[in-house]
């Protein structure tokens, strides 16, 4: 027997949320999480603006990642608009380019399975992995570590079910470097809490942040965010101590066995 196609439209959330628990027999809460509207994530594609200020957390970044990972617009349809949207070419470069990033680590995992759960190398931060703790500490988990700006972003994941690109480095690289859990622990988190969560893509950025799929570790500090978050978490040097240094007296804190930076 041919399955009855499934509804696509529904009068309002709340009329899809019955119907999913009628045909799943599950009685459970719907996620708080929803995407944005895709239309208006495509209309408001500025590609040369996304070159200049994507890295900045007020930056023209599109929040397309949710309707890439479940399929309903394609990376081709992004890129052909991205294209259509420039004058030059070379304005729509940078959102090419990470376009082709979630291309490139899908063709990894594709020829690679193996190397979304394993250490594709071994740290290069002067550790070895078993000197990283197994599972994630409580308080990484509440967003209570003490340091705020660290919480912010804990709390933005739990309750939007997304992070801007640079958030999820710096909560990566907190997670393995400064608390020196294994990336593993902090890979299955962020996967349990992003809406556009994908093995590929999360994994492997979780590798190269940890070193075990780069030439070094990711770090940052307080200058970095404050200059790339403005007010929009709490940066103060008052709340995030552990953060607060150069990028030299980091690498000798975090890595004190490791030869060369
Ligand atoms: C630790 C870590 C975990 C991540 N986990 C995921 C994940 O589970 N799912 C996911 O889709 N992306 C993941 N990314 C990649 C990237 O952060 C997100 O794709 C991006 O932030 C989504 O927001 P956006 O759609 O506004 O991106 P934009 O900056 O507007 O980019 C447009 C699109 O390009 C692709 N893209 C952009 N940057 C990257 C990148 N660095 N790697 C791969 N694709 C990229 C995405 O499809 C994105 O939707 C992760 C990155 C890091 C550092």
């Amino acid at each position: 027997m041919i399955p009855a196609p499934l509804p696509r439209q529904f009068p309002d959330r709340a009329a899809l949320i019955d119907h999913v628990r009628m045909i799943s027999g599950d009685e459970g809460d719907a996620s708080p999480i929803t995407a944005t509207d895709l239309n208006a994530a495509l209309n408001a594609l500025d590609p040369a603006g996304y070159g200049k200020t994507r890295n900045f957390l007020n930056g023209k970044v599109t929040r397309l990642s949710a309707y890439i990972r479940h399929g309903m617009v394609s990376l081709n349809h992004v890129r052909n608009l991205a294209l259509a949207r420039v004058s030059r070419k070379a304005d729509a470069e940078k959102l090419v380019q990470e376009l082709g990033w979630r291309e490139f680590w899908r063709k990894v995992q594709a020829q690679h399975p193996d190397w979304i759960w394993t250490d594709v190398e071994a740290y290069k931060t002067g550790f070895t992995a078993a000197d990283y703790t197994d599972d994630l500490p409580d308080d990484i988990a509440a967003a209570e570590t003490g340091v705020a700006a660290i919480d912010d972003i804990i709390t933005r994941l739990k309750t939007d079910g997304y992070l801007h690109n640079h958030l999820r480095m710096y909560l990566a690289s907190y997670v393995v470097h400064w608390r020196q859990v294994k990336w593993q622990a902090g890979a299955r988190f962020m996967l349990s809490h992003l809406i556009d969560a994908d093995l590929a893509s999360n994994n492997l950025s979780w590798q190269w942040i940890a070193s075990t799929y780069s030439s070094k570790p990711y770090i940052f500090n307080l200058e970095n965010m404050q200059k790339y978050c403005g007010s929009l978490i709490t940066t103060s040097a008052q709340h995030n101590a552990p953060l607060d240094a150069s990028y030299e007296e980091l690498s000798a804190r975090l890595f004190p066995h490791k030869q060369e930076f």
